[in-house]
């Protein structure tokens, strides 16, 4: 579960403020698949990123599973973190590495066994339909093939809840649709909690049960995506 109480993100570069959220209050629940739509500059990359606590709210709080994350010490917070997963716009793999090293790479650095990694990257691969480029590169693979890569590796450390940046932006219709399949998947077999940040109407209405609706660092509109959109 993931909730927002009144919060606030300012910005100051150069003596500028922008202020990127205002007064947001969100309550995402544990079945959910949550997006969250508006356009670009509304403040979306920024409230995931307060998800993640890649940054701190100005004021008011993020909770996570009903715990405060200012709250957490250093290593608390490590251990929040692993039950967050993150996917990308551009997929951050790493190209240096196989396949199979991207998506061993968060179990490696929680020093996992060998036996236990291998294991859990098969699995991984299988559950996204990729266990054949295990020892391929991330250059060979096509957009949609590196997302499914992408979500093998967030899934790797057995998050509860799931970040979606824009993820399927960068990805034609009928891939967009595989990998919306996919994460319905991963919602319903493993019962993860998923958020989605997106400008693209047609993913919140294929798989969200929720929406907000973000204009100009506020939330305008909430609620299911039925109330907010009626009927498709
Ligand atoms: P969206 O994801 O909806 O496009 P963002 O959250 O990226 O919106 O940005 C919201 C506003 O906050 C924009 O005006 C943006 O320029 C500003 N902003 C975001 N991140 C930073 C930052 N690190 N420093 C300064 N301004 C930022
Ligand atoms: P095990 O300890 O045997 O792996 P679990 O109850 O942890 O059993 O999970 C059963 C299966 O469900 C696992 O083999 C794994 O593939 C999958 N699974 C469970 N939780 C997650 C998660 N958060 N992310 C990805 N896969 C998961």
């Amino acid at each position: 579960m993931i909730e927002m109480e009144n919060v606030y993100k300012t910005f100051e570069r150069k003596g500028i403020k922008t202020t990127a959220l205002k007064g947001i209050n969100l309550k995402v629940n544990k079945e959910d698949i949550f997006g969250v739509i508006g356009y670009s500059g509304a403040g979306k990359s920024t409230l995931i990123r307060l998800v993640n606590y890649l940054e701190k709210p100005t004021k008011g709080y993020v909770l996570v599973d009903g715990q405060r994350l200012d709250q957490f010490n250093a290593k608390e917070l490590r251990v929040v973190k692993k039950k967050i997963g993150m996917i990308f716009q551009h997929f951050n793999l790493l190209e240096s590495k196989t396949i199979f090293q991207n998506v061993a790479m968060p179990l490696i650095l929680s020093k996992k066994s060998k036996d236990d990694i291998q294991r859990r990257v098969m699995e991984l691969l299988e559950f996204v339909g990729l266990s054949d480029k295990a020892e391929s590169y991330p250059n060979e693979l096509s957009g949609g093939q590196k997302q499914r890569i992408g979500i093998a590796r967030a899934l790797a450390s057995r998050p509860s809840i799931l970040l979606c940046d824009e993820a399927t932006s960068a990805l034609d219709p009928q891939t967009t649709q595989s990998i919306l399949d996919l994460l319905k998947r991963v919602n319903k077999e493993y019962g993860i909690t998923i958020m989605i940040i997106t400008h693209e109407m047609g993913v919140i209405q294929e798989i969200c049960n929720k929406v907000a609706v973000m204009e100009k660092g506020e939330i305008i509109e909430q609620g299911s995506v039925l109330e907010v959109f009626g009927q498709p």
